[in-house]
């Protein structure tokens, strides 16, 4: 309940139930249930979700895909965005009507190394939407105010959607890939995420290679940038990249291990691989002595912080990129997972609550 520090809340705005998609079992079709809003704890907000797009790490949580699984019953979604309509106690940093976006960080603990030196998303007490917090896939989602990014009014809520998780995953390998005017950077998998990709290794500077399985991505690509694309069915990449000159950064968001190699194998010397997509197979095969005779480095890269985000925001509302998806209704949640893992989506699905 609302303490004597807490701005009161209009009763009409507090659902006792709503509408989600919820995972009960995994591997098993979501259903849209009716679930009880939770009552709201100290640094707590609700918010009335106008929008929350579909990752793939959504499909991984609800299958269960990953050495650390969330516990069923909850619902996925880190990429929701909408109004907040509801403080918890003690709640100062945003206010109701407020637009926010609730990603894959939902909580940190704010105080270890990891918090306070710029690498929350490393933090160990984290907590995730859609993951060990129910996400955006509902009318409405509670999240820590702390943690939540204000999106700002010129951005239409069905594109702060995909940049929420896609946008703010891109943008952050790019930033820790270290592009530079004239790089050659080849992106791995041109979906949700290499769409942004594309587009932010391209306002960074670089000279941008698209590597995909479907043409129809790659016409995607070359409208959003890429100077150069590469049909991995039809060409080795590979060998192709090398003939260029080869990778100054490799960017790996295609979900199979044949593509990571494929990215370690277009690099340059000296060059950088950033693995970013998980596949449900967690293993890949990286030569030894190539690495250390081409001083080749790799990093892993997690998500974004908040202030990434901020960023991601910025450019969009500056007009410098573009959000390629296609708007469903959240009882078509299912069918909408089945198209992903058929690569039938070139871009992102967004549902609109
Ligand atoms: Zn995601
Ligand atoms: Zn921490």
């Amino acid at each position: 309940m609302a303490t004597t520090t807490t701005k009161p809340t209009p009763a009409e705005t507090s659902p006792v139930t709503y509408r989600a998609a919820v995972v009960h079992k995994f591997h098993e079709p979501l259903t849209v249930d009716e679930v009880r809003a939770p009552e709201l704890g100290p640094g707590q907000i609700r918010v009335k979700i106008e929008a929350s797009g579909l990752c793939h790490t959504d499909i991984h949580a609800a299958n269960g895909d990953w050495p650390v699984k969330p516990t069923p019953p909850f619902v996925p979604g880190h990429e929701g965005v909408g109004r907040v309509v509801e403080l918890g106690p003690g709640v100062t940093e945003v206010a109701n009507g407020d637009r926010v976006a609730m990603p894959w960080l939902g909580y940190a603990c704010g105080v270890c190394d990891y918090c306070v030196s710029g690498w929350e998303t490393l933090c160990l007490e984290q907590e995730n939407m859609g993951y060990s917090i129910d996400g955006g896939f509902g009318e409405y989602a509670t999240a820590y105010a702390h943690y939540v990014v204000k999106v700002p009014d010129a951005i239409d809520p069905l594109d702060a959607a995909p940049l929420t998780c896609a946008g703010v995953t891109t943008y952050k390998a790019v930033k820790v890939a270290g592009t530079r005017s004239s790089d050659l950077v080849a992106v791995f998998g041109v979906g949700g995420l290499g769409h942004l990709a594309i587009q932010y290794a391209a306002i960074a500077g670089g000279r941008v290679i698209a590597i995909d399985l479907i043409d129809e991505k790659l016409e995607l690509a070359r409208e959003l940038g890429a100077e150069f694309t590469i049909n991995a069915t039809e060409k080795d990449p590979a060998a192709e990249i090398q003939a260029l000159g080869g990778a100054d950064q490799a960017i790996a968001l295609a979900v199979s291990p044949r593509a990571f190699e494929q990215a370690y194998g277009s690099l340059r010397r000296g060059g950088k691989l950033v693995f970013v997509a998980l596949p449900a197979d967690n293993n890949v095969t990286i030569p030894i002595f190539e690495t250390v005779l081409n001083g080749i480095t790799i990093i892993g890269s997690i998500v974004g912080t908040r202030t990434d985000l901020r960023e991601v925001f910025e450019l969009h509302a500056a007009g410098k990129t573009h959000v390629t998806r296609e708007v469903r209704r959240l009882d078509q949640v299912n069918e909408s997972i089945a198209d992903v893992e058929a690569g039938r989506v070139t871009a992102r699905i967004v549902f609109q609550l």
